[in-house]
Formats: structure tokens, C-alpha cells, sequence
């Protein structure tokens, strides 16, 4: 495709009609930097899409004239750099493209005021009105597919993710993780404008907030008036350093697992932000549903494409339904339960095929919990009190760091209730009973009768919902997926889609 530069509306309007591909949206102010590039190869490697990256430094949302006016502009680098990392296009507007004198069109838009009224927005007056408003007006002429931004101005971010939401936008918000430089610091086009000093001071800012981060790590809380203090002896200039909700931006909760420890400081004249995510534990997923909805293969593909562990919950009670017939147990005789329970190990081995063996006692068994007979009797043996709690203990050990992703019926409900994302996974009876007959003939000979396969579902569904200790229900706050008409790459990307929203992409690999 040849490169182009577009600098008018109506010439961005024409290419736009001769377009034949969706757009890659990147928005810049210019003066490119590795954190822009990773804007731009991000967009580049997620799809073939025509990436198209804006330059334009936007009055509006500068407070004061010779802030705008020292705003580091470097063009003929930022179109080498742009084009040499993938850009096929750049837009490089005029203000009077964006603001046309006069037109009924113009209209000014505000941030949202719960997340407009804390950290810059509380010292940076109609700033964020300004970014909404731009970038409104872009997206309105350029129409997207996909929209990058980066992680690094968080709660630009989340202001921009709250207009289009509201606005019922329909474009796909994807972020990127701050970029740093060698020395910790996050690129930015101002750090241009640092004395070596004041690159200095940043450093030690940066450090600090990122040695918070290791010190939460291990006592799993934070002093930010120690740290204040600390900050302020190095000479350091705060503007703000808060710790609060990622989402929200309101003062955090006990119960918050991932918060944000954030900070403006002054450097000379210039004003530079950075911030650290922080984790009590990794992330956890909750999908739950019925049998047949599809859960073992999504969970499976999940905990792969977002390198978490995967729990399969089901097996755990299906290895021990295999074990009580196979010792012939009576496990109506409750007092003799606890005894067998704690006597039994089960263990998940990954083998060479991404798939997992489940051991239970040093026995592989994974082919033969999913025959017939055990899901025949598996519903029984899940509904007993104790071998709900020796399950439930051994699950949440297993999960006790995060970093998962667990199947089941009772996770968002039971073992996991603050889990970060909950899903419930349904799908109707007969496209259960349809993807259960291809599971089981994939597997071996067994004969399977559809209708007779359709009653045990029934069956099993009646017994997991009904019974006394955490039935199947959805928790309040998962999402429900119906599955049928999906497939399995639409229904996996639906819920990656929604973990990229609910976990900053800059802590999914940690
Ligand atoms: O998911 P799968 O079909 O392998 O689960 C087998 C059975 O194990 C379910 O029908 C249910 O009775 C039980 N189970 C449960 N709680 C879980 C997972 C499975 O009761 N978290």
C-alpha cells in the first residue's frame, strides 16, 4: 500500500470512501518516542487493518499558552519514524480542520466528572474536556475500527473509554502498557524538555513509585505518607501522589485487589506523570455454567492466550467419583469421609499438548473420568458436604496467588467470589447435548444416544442447581454468555475482550 499524508478533511473524507479495509486509529500530539512505536506496531501486528496515526497538537487541552507553545514538534521525524513502524497513513490537520470557524457542528464536549475530578484533573482545569472533545471530533471523521491508546496517561484513558460508552460509540479501545526507557522512566514527548537535573529528579520519582510496587508485592500494603515524606527529602516537587481504585479513581477499599499508586511532580517548568499498578494478587477468572456450555475448551484457550493457569474444577470431582467407585466407598457413611478425603491427592500435569493429565493418588485418569458412568454419578458425589469443603479448600490453595483461570459451577459463587471477571457460560440443552455427542465419539467407541445423552444433561442440570450446597446459580456479578450460533474463537475473544477492560494490560503478564 502506498504511504500517504493527508492534511485536510476533505481529502481525509475522500480517502476514507476509497478505503476498502477497516482502520487502526492512532492518536498523537507528534514528537514520536518507542511509546508511540509500540503504539503503532501493536496495531500493525493485531490485525490487517489500515493504520492510520494522527499528528495534531490540540489547543484545547493545553490550560496555558506557553505550555502549548513549548509542546516539543518534531514532523518531518515523527512521518519517518511513523511510516517506518508500520503507519500507512498520517493525518496532520491544521486547527482549523478540527475547529472550523463558525460551524454548527463544533461542539464542545466534558469528561465525566467522577473521573475528571481527581489527580490531574483536580490541578489541570478543562484539560480533559479538551482530549474528549478532540478526540471525539477525530474518531467522528476518521471512524475506526480499533482505537490505540496508551496505558501511560491511565486516566486519559479511562476518561476517553467513558465518552465513547456514552456515546455509544462503536469502537474497540485497545490499550497499550507504558513504555519505559532505560532508566525506569516512562517515555514521554516532555521529557524532551528536561535538564539532565530534572531527567534526574524523574528517575528517582519513577524508581520509587516502581520500588513501592515490589515493597506491596511482599506486605501487601502501602504507606503514602512514609512515601511522601520520602519523596519530598529527595527534593522531589509533588503535585499529587494518590493510591485508589484503577477504575473508579475513588479512595480505595480493603477489599480492592488491583489499585493505582499515581503521581504528578514538577521538574523545572515542566509537569510529568507517572504510576505503578498495584496487586495483592494476580487476577483470577470465574466461568462457570452448565455441562456442555463450552466451558473446558474457552477456559482452556483463555489460560493459554492469556498465560494463566487453568483450573478444571469439574475433574476434581470427577476423579474423586472415579475413585469412590473404583474403592467401592460407601460415602453415605459420612464418618468414614473425612478419613478417605484427606487421604487422597489429586494433581494436574500438563502434558505435550496444552491439555492437562489429572492424577488422583498417582493414577492418570484422565480419560476415564469422562465416561458415562462418572457423569452418571458425579452430580451425587458433588452434592456431599465434605467433599464440597476438601474440593473447595484444595481449589482456593491452588488459586491462593491468583494468576488463573478456574472452571466449574460454584467458582464466582463459592471459591472464588472476588474473582476479577466472572462469567456465566450457558448455552441451550440441545447444543449441549450436540457438542457432548461429538466430545464423547471424538474420544472412542461408546455408543452415544442423543436423546438418552439430552436426559442426562437434563438430569445433571436439575441435580447441580438444586442441590443444597453451592448449586449452580450465576453470581450477581458475572456476565452471562449465551453460546449457541457462536463459535469458539467469537465466544473466547468476547471474554478476553472484557478481561482487557477490567485488567490494565500492563499487569497481565507479571
Ligand atoms: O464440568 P464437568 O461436567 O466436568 O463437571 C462434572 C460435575 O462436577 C458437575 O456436573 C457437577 O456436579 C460437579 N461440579 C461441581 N462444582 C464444580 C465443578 C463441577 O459441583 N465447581
Amino acid at each position: 500500500m502506498n504511504k500517504i499524508i493527508i492534511r485536510k478533511t476533505e481529502a481525509l473524507n475522500e480517502w476514507r470512501r476509497n478505503l476498502k479495509s477497516d482502520i487502526n486509529f492512532i492518536p498523537t500530539m507528534g514528537n514520536l518516542h518507542d511509546g508511540h512505536q509500540k503504539l503503532i506496531s501493536t496495531a500493525k501486528n493485531s490485525n490487517c487493518y489500515t493504520n492510520l496515526l494522527s499528528i495534531f497538537v490540540n489547543p484545547l487541552q493545553f490550560e496555558n499558552k506557553e505550555d502549548l507553545e513549548s509542546y516539543p514538534k518534531t514532523i518531518d521525524k515523527d512521518i519517518e519514524i511513523a511510516f517506518s513502524n508500520g503507519a500507512d497513513a498520517i493525518f496532520i490537520p491544521n486547527t482549523i480542520d478540527i475547529y472550523p470557524k463558525n460551524n454548527k457542528n463544533n461542539c464542545y464536549l466534558k469528561a465525566s466528572k467522577e473521573l475528571s475530578s481527581a489527580l490531574c484533573g483536580l490541578s489541570r482545569a478543562g484539560h480533559f474536556d479538551g482530549v474528549c472533545t478532540v478526540v471525539y471530533r477525530l474518531l467522528k471523521l476518521i471512524q475506526p475500527r480499533n482505537l490505540y491508546l496508551g496505558e501511560k496517561d491511565w486516566q486519559q484513558l479511562l476518561i476517553i473509554r467513558n465518552l465513547l460508552e456514552e456515546k455509544k460509540f462503536n469502537v474497540n479501545i485497545i490499550s497499550v502498557p507504558t513504555q519505559r526507557d532505560y532508566d525506569g522512566v516512562p517515555f514521554s514527548s516532555r521529557n524532551k524538555l528536561l535538564s539532565k537535573n530534572e531527567r534526574e529528579i524523574l528517575k528517582l520519582f519513577s524508581n520509587e513509585i516502581s520500588n513501592a510496587k515490589k515493597i506491596f508485592k511482599k506486605d501487601k500494603k502501602i504507606d503514602l505518607k512514609q512515601l511522601t515524606k520520602k519523596l519530598k527529602s529527595k527534593n522531589i516537587s509533588i503535585e499529587y501522589l494518590e493510591h485508589l481504585h484503577p477504575y473508579s479513581l475513588k479512595k480505595v477499599q480493603a477489599e480492592d485487589n488491583i489499585t493505582i499508586l499515581a503521581g504528578a511532580i514538577k521538574c523545572g517548568k515542566t509537569r510529568l506523570i507517572d504510576h505503578v499498578f498495584l496487586m495483592k494478587r494476580n487476577p483470577i477468572i470465574a466461568i462457570d455454567g452448565p455441562a456442555g456450555s463450552g466451558k473446558s475448551t474457552i477456559t482452556k484457550l483463555i489460560a493459554k492466550e492469556l498465560n494463566l493457569l487453568y483450573l478444571d474444577t469439574g475433574a476434581m470431582y470427577r476423579a474423586i467419583s472415579w475413585f469412590f467407585k473404583k474403592e467401592k466407598i460407601d460415602y453415605d457413611k459420612d464418618s468414614e469421609l473425612k478419613k478417605i478425603l484427606n487421604n487422597i491427592s489429586i494433581v494436574f500435569k500438563s502434558n505435550s499438548l496444552y491439555q492437562q493429565d489429572v492424577f488422583i493418588n498417582n493414577i492418570c485418569v484422565t480419560e476415564a473420568i469422562r465416561s458415562q458412568e462418572i457423569s452418571s454419578i458425579v452430580s451425587k458425589i458433588s452434592s456431599i458436604k465434605k467433599v464440597r469443603e476438601f474440593l473447595v479448600n484444595a481449589q482456593r490453595k491452588i488459586g491462593e496467588s491468583g494468576g488463573l483461570v478456574a472452571e466449574g459451577r460454584d467458582i464466582g459463587t463459592t471459591v472464588f467470589p472476588d474473582a476479577e471477571l466472572k462469567i456465566f457460560l450457558t448455552a441451550s440443552i440441545d447444543e449441549r447435548a450436540k457438542r457432548r455427542k461429538s466430545e464423547l465419539e471424538l474420544r472412542g467407541p461408546e455408543k452415544i444416544d442423543f436423546n438418552q445423552l439430552r436426559e442426562l444433561i437434563r438430569k445433571r442440570d436439575f441435580d447441580d442447581s438444586t442441590r443444597k450446597i453451592s448449586p449452580l446459580t450465576k453470581a450477581n456479578d458475572a456476565i452471562e454468555l449465551l453460546t449457541d450460533g457462536y463459535s469458539i474463537n467469537e465466544v473466547v475473544e468476547k471474554i478476553i475482550n472484557i478481561y482487557n477492560l477490567k485488567i490494565p494490560k500492563e499487569i497481565q503478564f507479571e
